[in-house]
């Protein structure tokens, strides 16, 4: 069946307090097979559970209801389960079931499409984020609820490291069951390909043991299948590479005039550098300045002396010198607080010190390099978004992939852009100020963006920036490996309890 034509349970929901206007918000939730009924014993619940069960009139349920994007803050948990072990987790989906109860899984909430939460039950991770790190077998043992600051630091503590996404507070749950894009994907690859064993509650309330010979299937499902089709991860092992000492950060800017010429030399440096040499181009449109500003940044993880040499390069493959350059010789834990936007670990903690911005995403997953005709509808698009009301900025990032990706194969792991030259993440932000601002213009932006490059890249997209607009997802998140997923779905949830809008459906 093609997964277009699966039944789908995402419901539309005219938010309370959107004020006159209305805020359109679309929200699906696992296991949602009627409305959230009325009478539902959430005592027999609350005394089930070591952790706290939170509903409206619990004290604190504001601090914990809503995942990190406040455009979804319209939609109210009708309970918000804080579990702290993989046993809470089990009593959740066993009361779920028992009870028909509607429910979602959060960890990081990051969830682009706010589907990390729901009307019903959110059992939510967070509490479950305790990490051991195992010297010796270079290994890191992780709560399901980890926020990628937290692993950062325990694994650099040890001289460690794992590649992650850049975001502070991102779940590591969420990252590796998409993928795991980041500075160092190039060198050490997605954060799925790290993922050694795993502990998971499936559809039956059990936990299971997951690994390359216990479940293999679901163990390939976890790496890059995407969040909250397969049961509830409660725990990641992963490996972990050595902490290189020092690392250095360059960064170089251009006019928007120089695009062609950047994204030439791009794609040509992402195809052939050295997997030591990581990069990324960032297109930020600005209303209030009506500009687009350029930056062509990364890492370079091999000799110092080297590094010149490797960024000559770059601007060589480009063809026109930048306004600015710089580079910076660093440590590496001060390159990775850098990119998370954090003054030191202690500075960053997700809730007080990181500040919830609304915004709207999508992707495309690019293997062939754009022609000019694609990059002059790339830029097009960059400059209809000046046009935006109410965006703080709106934009791209590139994401150049390859190198380590491409050591990993799809008969492996779900993650099916083995071969990608870059991940494009189109986006809209607007003033946290303003978080019940009319979602429509932005989504209607960032899709308008995907589906005008389309013809030129292709439908693929990623997992990780769930988009409700994809009609064809399954075709379009894991083109080659989604029957495969299905397949494992009707080994580990005949029934389809792990539901929502762009779950992976039984075969
Ligand atoms: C500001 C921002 C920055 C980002 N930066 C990057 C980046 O640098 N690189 C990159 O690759 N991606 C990035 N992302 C995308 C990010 O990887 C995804 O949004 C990811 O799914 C978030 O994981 P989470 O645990 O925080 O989210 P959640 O919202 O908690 O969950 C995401 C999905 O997984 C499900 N899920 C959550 N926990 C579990 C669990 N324990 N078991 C089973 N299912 C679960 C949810 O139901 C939901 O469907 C970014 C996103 C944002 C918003």
């Amino acid at each position: 069946m093609n997964s277009s034509s699966h039944p789908i349970s995402r419901r539309t929901v005219l938010s309370a307090g959107a004020g006159t206007a209305g805020l359109l918000v679309t929200t699906s939730t696992v296991g949602a097979t009627s409305a959230v009924a009325a009478g539902i014993p959430w005592p027999k619940l609350r005394k089930s559970l070591v952790g706290t069960l939170y509903q409206p009139s619990t004290s604190a349920y504001a601090q914990v209801a809503h995942g990190t994007n406040p455009r979804y803050d319209g939609i109210n948990p009708k309970a918000v389960a804080r579990c702290v072990s993989t046993g809470d987790v089990a009593a959740c989906i066993a009361f779920a079931r028992r009870y028909a109860v509607p429910f979602t899984v959060r960890s990081g909430g990051h969830a682009a499409s706010g589907w990390s939460t729901g009307t019903g039950l959110v059992i939510d991770t967070t509490l479950m984020n305790a990490i051991t790190i195992d010297g010796a077998a270079r290994t890191a043992t992780i709560g399901a609820g980890a926020r990628l600051i937290d692993v950062h630091r325990a694994t650099t503590d040890q001289s460690l490291a794992l590649p992650t996404g850049t975001c502070p507070d991102v779940g590591i749950s969420g990252l590796t069951m998409g993928g795991g894009i980041g500075p160092m994907t190039r060198l050490w690859g997605l954060t799925c390909d790290r993922l050694v064993a795993a502990t998971v509650v499936t559809a039956d309330g059990k936990s299971q043991l997951v690994n390359p010979t216990r479940f293999a299937g679901l163990y390939f499902a976890l790496r890059g299948g995407g969040g909250g089709s397969f049961g509830v991860l409660t725990s990641l092992t992963m490996s972990l590479d050595t902490m290189p000492a020092a690392i250095d950060s360059y960064s170089l800017s251009y006019p928007f005039s120089a695009t062609p010429s950047v994204l030439k030399g791009f794609q040509s440096i992402v195809a052939t550098a050295d997997r030591r040499f990581g990069v990324e181009v960032q297109f930020r449109a600005v209303r209030s300045s009506g500009k687009i500003n350029v930056t062509v940044r990364g890492d370079w993880a091999g000799p110092q002396s080297d590094v010149a040499a490797q960024v000559d390069a770059l601007v060589t493959a480009i063809g026109v010198a930048p306004t600015t350059r710089s580079i910076l010789h660093q440590s590496f834990v001060s390159s990775v607080l850098d990119h998370a936007g954090c003054g030191s670990f202690g500075s960053c903690v997700p809730g007080a010190d990181i500040t919830r911005v609304p915004g709207s995403a999508t992707s495309s997953m690019v293997s062939t390099p754009l022609t000019d005709a694609g990059i002059a509808v790339f830029m097009q698009q960059l400059r209809n978004g000046l046009t935006v009301p109410g965006q703080t900025y709106t934009g791209a990032t590139l994401d150049g992939m390859r190198g380590a990706v491409s050591d990993t194969t799809t008969s492996d792991s779900a993650f099916a852009h083995r071969d990608a030259l870059f991940m494009v993440h189109y986006l809209a932000r607007w003033s946290p100020n303003t978080p019940a601002l009319d979602p429509r213009p932005f989504d209607q932006y960032v899709s308008g963006f995907r589906n005008a490059m389309t013809p030129y890249v292709g439908p693929s997209a990623y997992v990780n920036y769930q988009d409700p607009l994809i009609a064809d997802y399954g075709n379009a998140y894991w083109p080659g490996t989604f029957d495969r997923l299905r397949a494992v779905k009707t080994n580990v949830d005949p029934t389809d309890l792990f539901h929502f809008a762009q779950s992976v459906p039984p075969a």
